[in-house]
């Protein structure tokens, strides 16, 4: 024990400082492609249909980019650009804003797997580890629906996983919000829609923030609870006329 706390204090805090600072540590993110000019590109290099061409730009849906980065690699087509950024959580649309301060100073999280492949669970783990340390920011994640102030889901929302989900959201206290995190979550992914899976948690529930990536990295999902609580702007992902990321990238 006392060899561990020799080495803390030798080695000091090395806890992310995001939110107060953008993190630039490499390898915090895999980075996104970025909508843009169509010269020497071609939308058919993408696997899931992510990249649409029209009026001479690219254009990316981030709901079914799954981060294969073939259209940064092939040599069958220009490279896109890459945005090295994580702050890519977005509100949805049509989903109310909160009220100030409607969750107090912390957050109760319930996570639903709700089919995942194990990826995006995985890095919702990295959350609660001393780098990420999300417990900091008084964020908690709870097993108990009734305790949950925000339901975090994951996968494609399987015909096994729809009646849960929908049970769970329905136990949760108002307010309440639904951040869905990862691809399949966002349209299904690879998986659906299909015979046994729908096209995401919307199906089921109502979301509220969307974030993209496969699986997103922990602070793109820590992104998506702070735009969740409106303690972050939401980025404008969907927009092709938009920045990808209205926060400066990470370098
Ligand atoms: S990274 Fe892969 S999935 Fe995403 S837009 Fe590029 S080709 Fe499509």
């Amino acid at each position: 024990m006392s060899r561990w706390v020799l080495s803390g204090l030798k080695t000091g805090i090395k806890t992310t400082h995001y939110p107060a600072q953008q993190e630039i540590h490499a390898g915090v993110s895999p980075g996104l492609p970025v909508t843009g000019s169509a010269e020497g590109r071609t939308a058919e290099i993408c696997p899931t249909a992510a990249l649409t061409s029209s009026e001479g730009r690219i254009e990316v849906n981030y709901r079914r980019c799954i981060h294969c980065f073939r259209c940064v690699r092939s040599a069958e087509s220009a490279p896109l650009d890459w945005q090295q950024g994580y702050e890519w959580a977005a509100r949805a649309a049509d989903r109310p804003a909160l009220e100030t301060g409607a969750f107090g100073r912390s957050l109760n999280v319930l996570v639903v797997d709700a089919g995942d492949c194990g990826a995006c669970l995985s890095e919702i783990a990295q959350l609660t580890n001393p780098y990420y340390n999300i417990h900091r920011l008084g964020f908690f994640i709870t097993p108990t629906p009734r305790n949950a102030d925000v339901l975090l889901v994951v996968g494609p929302a399987t015909d096994q996983m729809r009646a849960a989900l929908k049970k769970a959201y329905d136990a949760m206290p108002e307010p309440r919000r639904v951040v869905a995190a990862g691809v399949c979550a966002l349209s299904g992914g690879i998986f659906g829609p299909s015979l046994v899976s729908g096209a995401g948690a919307a199906d089921v529930v109502p979301v509220d923030v969307e974030v993209p990536g496969c699986p997103p990295p922990p602070l793109a999902i820590l992104h998506g609870l702070l735009v969740a609580v409106e303690r972050k702007p939401s980025a404008f992902l969907s927009s092709p006329s938009a920045p990808a990321n209205p926060v400066e990238a990470a370098p």
